[in-house]
């Protein structure tokens, strides 16, 4: 994937950036006392985080809480001006923005509902047009790279700099454990083709439930993401949108406490040169890996030519069955799960059959 990004890195707009860069607060603004005491207990051990509040939830059916409106725009001022932490709310379309740039509000994000729509993100980067404040993008809610690519891009072709992808996992039919699947290996796309993007998890959103979000933050500092932003209510139970994964402020400063803050580069010179060598290994282990299986699909090829001119069919599913089942064993033996044999095996299969294929339809040798 290709993406160029005009890009302010986090550290020159974000005054006293560590990390993580902390996004916490209600999934929706609900009452004054709600966010003021909610932002006050954040910022008692986070002081330099940032409170996030919904004010208009774009809400999958109607007649839910769809948000307080306006009004919230003004505690959201009020929490500024009492804890002196910086704001930030999701915008969906242009009087959105308008508002929150009236309000003061201090950073903007995209909602995953609103990237999976380019009119609807072309409409907020035209209302932007001119405007110096930071700008969030959510991954669209279908696992979609491009979709969220796009996003990224109509919003820096707006002229904003300031910008950061979030990753709030996507919707799949198998999510596993998750409220929203994760895949990881999106982000990562993401990061890989523009790395000085700034790449900030929501836990929250991922999970879906509290139980799982210390494991997917500590996962997306080991990723090297750059923040996290994790719903956090003075009182879950009573929350009027996503209840079930809210967090209260002392779990939150558990969650922050107990992770383990690793760094993707370190001024070490004996680190470095070990790091070194054993990726040296790993280089050579994998031309090995790469060469023996050049090795056994050329075989495949061959058996492929052979059941051809016997006219036997490609898939054998007793023998196939047998092969896995000893691989399995074999895995288990040498430490490997299951689940990695199953997958592995999944794909030298499928190539082995496509390579089968294309020999049973060729002419038939004499
Ligand atoms: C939210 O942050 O409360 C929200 C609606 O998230 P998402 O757009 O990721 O569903
Ligand atoms: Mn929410």
């Amino acid at each position: 994937m290709k993406l160029e990004l005009d890009i302010t890195p986090l550290a020159d707009w974000f005054k006293n950036y560590q990390k993580p860069m902390l996004i916490a607060g209600p999934c929706s603004a609900e009452s004054e006392e709600q966010m003021l005491e909610t932002a006050a207990q954040i910022a008692a051990f986070y002081p330099n985080s940032i409170f996030r509040a919904g004010i208009w939830k774009p809400r999958t059916r109607p007649n839910t809480f769809e948000g307080i409106g306006d009004i919230g725009l003004k505690w959201m001022q009020e929490v500024k001006a009492q804890t002196g932490l910086l704001t930030a709310t999701e915008v969906a379309n242009a009087d959105h923005v308008e508002k929150c740039l009236k309000a003061g509000i201090d950073i903007l994000w995209i909602g995953a509902r609103t990237t999976v729509n380019p009119f609807s993100v072309q409409e907020i980067a035209d209302a932007l047009q001119g405007v110096d404040i930071p700008v969030f993008v959510k991954n669209p809610i279908n696992p979609d790279a491009q979709l969220w690519a796009g996003a990224l891009e109509r919003v820096n072709n707006a002229g904003i700099k300031k910008i950061a992808a979030i990753h709030r996992g996507f919707h799949s039919f198998d999510n596993g454990p998750f409220r929203n699947a994760p895949k990881w290996e999106l982000a990562i796309e993401i990061k890989t083709a523009c790395p000085q993007l700034p790449m900030i998890c929501d836990p929250s959103h991922i999970s879906g439930n509290p139980e799982l979000i210390p494991y997917i933050a500590q996962k997306a500092i080991d990723l090297d993401m750059d923040g996290l932003m994790i719903e956090t209510h003075r009182d879950p139970t009573v929350a009027l949108s996503d209840a079930k994964q809210q967090v209260k402020p002392f779990q939150l400063k558990e969650i922050i406490d107990d992770l383990s803050i690793r760094s993707a580069t370190v001024d070490n010179a004996d680190f470095q040169s070990k790091l070194v060598e054993l990726r040296l290994m790993i280089r050579k282990l994998d031309n090995d890996l790469l060469e023996l299986l050049a090795k056994r699909m050329a075989i495949s090829s061959q058996i492929g030519e052979y059941k051809r001119d016997n006219d036997v069919t490609i898939l054998q599913v007793a023998h196939w069955k047998k092969l896995f089942a000893e691989s399995l064993a074999t895995g288990e033996v040498l430490g490997l799960p299951e689940s990695f044999i199953k997958e592995l095996y999944q794909v030298i299969h499928d190539e082995s059959i496509r390579r089968q294929t294309e020999v049973m339809n060729k002419v038939k040798k004499k």
